[in-house]
């Protein structure tokens, strides 16, 4: 058992149309990392929340972005490299009907790769989408990569580049880096890498403060017909803000579950028995990248990420359960379509909308707004921070679009 054992320290999110190369770079990015850990991967507890981690190598003798590779030993050179970041990839779905899933993900990102084919006219909605979503949670530290050039000629290639600068322009990624790759060939994945650790920065986080972490997965790692002694208890994967968690350590899960007798949430309260990431099993976990949690929870309680969005910590540290949001709301002119845009209404008392709190997208109904202010009554309660940025999502032609950010009050 390692302490803090390669822990990643730092989400990178994917973003972009769905078909781009989220998943084929991701892979591209990650493979040689995750086959060296198989072993313990296959001990279950990492295998679903690790699955995307990747290790970043630096070759201390070639010349940038050269010596940038996810093996120990150089691409380039042959020689030794040093280990500079061990990183976690939350990987999005590009359609656009999995929009809150991406917002929910989101939410967990320090930093993201947006997509870009560069055989495709630019840009597709979700490209749009994805990048104000980004930019609606304050996600700030931006790759823009140009992928799938294998498929053109360069002259082509140089074309779509230049739309994609003009694309970026006046977003908040007009200071990104486009990086050119193929992802299927591996082509320029040095300079990728390169620009990554120098574009994504690992921020800084307190691990003195109160811990907590957001539920992005919660899972039942037991195989069908396990006998019932070895039974391991419900697992839950995300991230940690702030604070550690070690083994043992007493936790406290909020919403909770519904009390069906009293019709409202309760806190879970339960035990950690294992600690994971993707270098294997570890004794602490502190603020970073995707981890898992084992605990004492009746697995079948965990299954198919019904935990998405809860929020765990130390028992009584965390806020209440509330069903009452107060937001600072920013509109955006238009909203992104599929095929046009709409321009955005203001909102209106009663109508209903969908937030994505942290990692829970959560539907509510519009009870009061002054200005900017609006107030909104839960469908089911969430453990809510002040300050935090809020998705907001409308209905408009039988699809929810992002409509906007708030600042929770
Ligand atoms: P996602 O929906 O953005 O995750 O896209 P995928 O990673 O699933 O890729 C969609 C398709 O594009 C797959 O058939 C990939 O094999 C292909 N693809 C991804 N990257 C490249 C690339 O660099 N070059 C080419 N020619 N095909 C690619
Ligand atoms: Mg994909």
């Amino acid at each position: 058992i390692k302490k803090y054992g390669y822990q990643p320290c730092v989400n990178i999110g994917t973003a972009g149309h769905v078909d781009h190369g989220k998943t084929t770079l991701i892979q591209a990015l990650t493979g040689s990392w995750t086959s060296v850990h198989s072993q313990e991967l296959k001990r279950g507890i990492t295998i679903r929340v690790g699955y995307s981690d990747a290790a970043f190598y630096k070759c201390k003798s070639c010349e940038e972005p050269l010596g940038y590779s996810t093996t120990p030993k150089c691409n380039n050179c042959g020689k030794e490299s040093e280990l500079s970041r061990v990183v976690s990839f939350v990987d999005s779905p590009g359609h656009e009907s999995l929009m809150a899933n991406m917002l929910s993900g989101s939410a967990l990102m320090d930093g993201a790769l947006l997509l870009v084919a560069a055989n495709e006219k630019v840009p597709k909605p979700q490209t749009k989408e994805h990048l104000l979503a980004l930019q609606t949670l304050g996600i700030q530290q931006i790759v823009v990569v140009q992928n799938k050039v294998d498929l053109l000629p360069y002259k082509e290639v140089l074309a779509n580049y230049q739309d994609i600068t003009k694309f970026v322009k006046g977003t908040f990624a007009a200071k990104s880096p486009i990086i050119p790759i193929s992802a299927q060939s591996g082509l320029n994945i040095d300079a990728l890498i390169g620009s990554i650790e120098s574009t994504i920065k690992t921020p800084e986080r307190d691990e003195k403060k109160d811990t907590v972490m957001h539920v992005l997965r919660s899972f039942d790692v037991n195989k069908p017909g396990i006998k019932l002694k070895d039974i391991k208890g419900g697992v839950i994967g995300g991230s940690l803000t702030q604070g550690v968690f070690k083994i043992g350590d007493e936790i406290e899960i909020k919403p909770g579950i519904i009390n069906e007798k009293k019709k409202s949430y309760e806190p879970l309260l339960t035990e950690i028995t294992s600690l994971g990431t993707a270098a294997g099993i570890v004794e602490s976990v502190k603020p970073g990248g995707l981890v898992a949690i084992g605990t004492k929870l009746d697995p079948s309680m965990t299954r198919s990420d019904s935990f998405i969005g809860s929020v765990i910590g130390k028992p009584d540290t965390l806020p209440d359960n509330s069903t009452e949001l107060k937001l600072e709301v920013n509109l955006f002119d238009v909203a992104v379509g599929i095929t046009e845009d709409t321009k955005v209404q203001p909102i209106q008392s009663g109508e209903l909308l969908r937030l994505n709190i942290g990692t829970a997208p959560i539907l509510g109904k519009v009870t009061k707004i002054k200005s900017k202010n609006v107030e909104i009554e839960l469908r089911r309660p969430a453990c809510i921070f002040e300050g935090g940025n809020v998705a907001i999502s409308r209905r408009i032609d039988e699809r929810w679009r992002l409509i906007g950010a708030g600042i929770i009050g």
